[in-house]
């Protein structure tokens, strides 16, 4: 068992100490470490069983932290900072030697993000380095979306937990990276591509699974529970396809009930579906089901994230 809590100064020490934190954030739990520190860098791999080869991203006060870790600002990065930041977007930019090329995995760029949700700004501002935080779930597994999650799968190889609240967005943060002065849209997240095209104007959406693509597919299979297959498409055609079996529904607003069934929103809103996800994930491998039958939502919005996730919790 970690100890949770919402002491920041607690949090504080540990991390000062070389510990391991999670950490609330208003996409999902982070597990976080001294961004400065190689070897609390090394237990973050060590403690989700990540390879190596899966660049993290870097959490930061405020753009004065930043200014010495980023070699060049594209004038679009500063535009979707000034717009965005506080906020779940992360952006890849050209890093400076001060950089650690563990959090990196020896990429000549880092991922950077300031987060909006408040326990965490108050961490951040006490601290004298930044943060580097995945999410705090088994590499490959769904993430976090309260601290219960993270007690249940990482609760023995943390020093402190600290407690946020359930996340308010519930998916991980937008990845916009650039193709010289070009912003491209590497994951998509929690801010909707909408909102970024009003101040960048059109973007490419060219999300991926690792910035490596040296590991051929090898995250392909991220989000997925582990005690069923996942199955995307019209809930009407898979049922009748799959009803010799024992399956759940993950339907976007109506009710199905003559199967375990997950709602995401009754009343169709894509925020309050995104916020759900992940609790419904972890919901369904509890079932003792052989196939989860999974809609996809309305592609708009944050709609186009919950769909990513569901098709590659479907690989
Ligand atoms: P997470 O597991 O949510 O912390 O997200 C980390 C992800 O950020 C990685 O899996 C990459 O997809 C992305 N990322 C981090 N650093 C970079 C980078 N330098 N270039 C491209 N993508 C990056
Ligand atoms: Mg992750």
């Amino acid at each position: 068992m970690a100890a949770t809590g919402k002491d920041i100064d607690q949090a504080a020490a540990i991390l000062q100490m070389g510990g391991l934190v999670a950490i609330p954030t208003e996409t999902v739990y982070g597990l976080a470490a001294n961004a400065f520190d190689g070897e609390a860098v090394v237990k973050i791999f060590a403690a989700k069983n990540r390879p190596a080869f899966d660049p993290l991203i870097t959490h930061v006060a405020d753009t004065d932290q930043l200014a010495p870790l980023v070699s060049h600002m594209p004038a679009a990065a500063r535009q979707l900072m000034q717009a965005f930041w506080p906020g779940p977007l992360t952006l890849v930019l050209p890093k400076t030697h001060l950089m650690n090329d563990l959090v990196t995995s020896g990429l000549p760029t880092a991922a950077f993000r300031q987060p909006r949700h408040p326990l965490l700004q108050q961490l951040l501002s006490i601290l004298d380095f930044p943060l580097v935080a995945p999410s705090a779930n088994p590499f490959g597994y769904v993430s976090p979306t309260t601290p219960q999650h993270v007690e249940a799968q990482l609760g023995d190889k943390i020093d402190y937990i600290l407690d946020g609240g359930p996340c308010q967005i519930g998916v991980e943060s937008t990845i916009v990276g650039f193709e010289g002065e070009q912003p491209v849209v590497l994951r998509l997240g929690g801010l909707p591509v909408e909102d970024i095209e009003q101040v960048a104007g059109a973007v490419k959406v060219k999300p991926h699974s690792t910035s490596r693509p040296q590991a051929p597919g090898m995250l392909e299979s991220h989000y997925a529970p582990q005690a069923c297959r996942v199955v995307v498409g019209d809930l009407a055609h898979l049922i009748k396809k799959y009803r010799q079996h024992k399956i759940g529904i993950l339907s976007f607003s109506r009710k199905y009930p003559d199967y375990p069934n997950f709602v995401l929103s009754e009343r169709g809103d894509l925020n309050e579906a995104a916020s759900r996800l992940f609790s419904a994930l972890r919901w369904f491998d509890r079932q003792q089901l052989a196939y989860l039958l999974a809609e996809p939502v309305p592609d708009t919005g944050l709609g186009r994230a919950i769909n990513d996730r569901l098709r590659r919790a479907a690989t």
